[in-house]
């Protein structure tokens, strides 16, 4: 079976990997929504003393964070040198975190059910099946457990903030690192989400304000960047 993955998206992320725990690199956007994003899941289901599955997780900035907070964390990938930077830094840190190289998909045949939480955040716009990811990631979580993705909203703002704005002008990113045509809404996510047979919970927005750089969480503002919390619903008895 053909792989849900894009090589030149593992390729670009491969190339910069080892600058993924500089808090002044391509990774900043990432270093200054980790906050934000991991105080936010751990809000709405706390994660100490739970299995945690990142998936897409890269240098380990999420994974760290839940393992901080208390979560048994396991992070997939499917770029082999983000890999190595995340094992490197949980050793340095005494981190016990089991980073390993899978899709998603791979994952959820051999260990369905087995997490708690499952996160997929910053991902979905760089596979060629998004949908399919999400499937994968609903059939990893035990019944009743949550689901986290984030993602970038399709529109034309959304073209002017995270490509234009971010990649050319203010230049926080690399260019070419996202396509606009991988932009999902969130009524597709959400479509994705039930046909997978959770629910969707909540949709905030992450904004971003370029004057004093700095990000917050809006739950009116979803037009850019987003985050998306699901349920699967408990086994019927
Ligand atoms: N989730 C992390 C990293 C986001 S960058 C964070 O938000 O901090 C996107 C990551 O997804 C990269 O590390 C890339 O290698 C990984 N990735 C892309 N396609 C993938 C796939 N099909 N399966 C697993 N990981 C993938």
């Amino acid at each position: 079976m053909q792989e849900n993955v894009n090589p030149e998206e593992i390729a670009k992320f491969e190339a910069l990997a080892s600058r993924w725990w500089d808090p002044h690199s391509e990774f900043k956007p990432l270093h200054d929504i980790n906050p934000l994003r991991a105080n936010w899941i751990d809000r709405l289901s706390p994660v100490a003393e739970t299995r945690l599955l990142d998936v897409g997780c890269g240098g380990g900035l999420l994974a760290e964070a839940m393992c901080h907070r208390g979560a048994q964390v396991t992070g997939i990938d499917m770029g082999e040198t983000p890999l190595e930077i995340a094992r490197l830094h949980a050793l340095e840190h005494a981190l016990d975190i089991d980073y390993r190289r899978a899709t998603a998909e791979a994952l959820a045949a051999e260990q369905p059910g087995q997490f708690d939480i499952v996160c997929c955040l910053e991902m979905l716009e760089h596979v060629p099946d998004p949908a399919a990811v999400v499937a994968a990631c609903t059939q990893l979580v035990k019944p009743g457990g949550h689901l986290y993705f984030s993602t970038i909203n399709r529109n034309p703002k959304a073209f002017l903030f995270a490509i234009v704005g971010a990649e050319h002008i203010l230049r926080l990113l690399p260019r070419g690192t996202h396509q606009y045509a991988d932009f999902i809404r969130p009524s597709e996510l959400g479509t994705w989400i039930r046909h997978a047979g959770a629910d969707v919970r909540d949709v905030t927005g992450m904004l971003y304000n370029p004057l004093a750089k700095t990000y917050r969480l809006s739950d009116r503002d979803i037009s850019v960047n987003y985050l998306l919390h699901a349920t699967r619903p408990e086994a019927l008895s």
